[in-house]
């Protein structure tokens, strides 16, 4: 059975991160990219980077600069402050292409990015300590548990009946 923070009565951490904004969460709970925040906020950064002559995700001394990164792994992390399938392709590179719950090894194609802390639940969208990378047969468990334990607390407290309808006679 699968344990995330919240479960059972956990706290949801909910840490505010000065590095990533929060993410706007579209239609049908689709994940949004904060592009806007890139050109303003995020390019800000990067131009202040290149002129201190510093990384602008891990402050590194920069040899040039022409480019606010150090390092591939430094753009890809930056990047997916503000968008998802950059967040997705750093998780899976930092987890070194293992999944979090069965310990076992994939292909990148084989493995999904996961949310610790649902969105549904107020976990961050793009924040790297609430992402994890799983496996498709664990994402599914997770998922199921997850959806079983709404059910669940769903049929303990059902919602209430609608007031009764008063007809007004005339
Ligand atoms: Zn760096
Ligand atoms: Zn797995």
């Amino acid at each position: 059975m699968f344990l995330w923070p919240g479960a059972a009565g956990l706290p949801v951490p909910r840490e505010p991160s000065r590095r990533a904004p929060s993410v706007t969460v579209g239609p049908g709970g689709r994940l949004l990219s904060l592009s806007a925040a890139w050109f303003g906020d995020g390019a800000q950064r990067r131009t202040e980077a290149r002129r201190a002559r510093k990384c602008v995700e891990c402050s590194r001394p920069l040899s040039n600069a022409r480019s606010p990164y150090c390092s591939r792994n430094c753009q890809w992390k930056f990047h997916g402050h503000y968008f998802w399938d950059a967040a997705r392709i750093y998780v899976k590179r930092r987890d070194r292409y293992i999944c979090a719950h069965c310990r076992r090894r994939f292909r990148s194609k084989e493995l999904e990015v996961d949310h610790i802390v649902e969105i549904a639940r107020g976990g961050p969208a793009l924040e790297y300590a609430n992402l994890q990378t799983l496996c498709r047969e664990c994402h599914r468990a997770k998922t199921r548990e997850y959806l079983g334990a709404i059910a669940r607390s769903r049929a303990e407290d059902p919602v209430p009946p609608p007031p009764a309808f008063e007809s007004v006679r005339t």
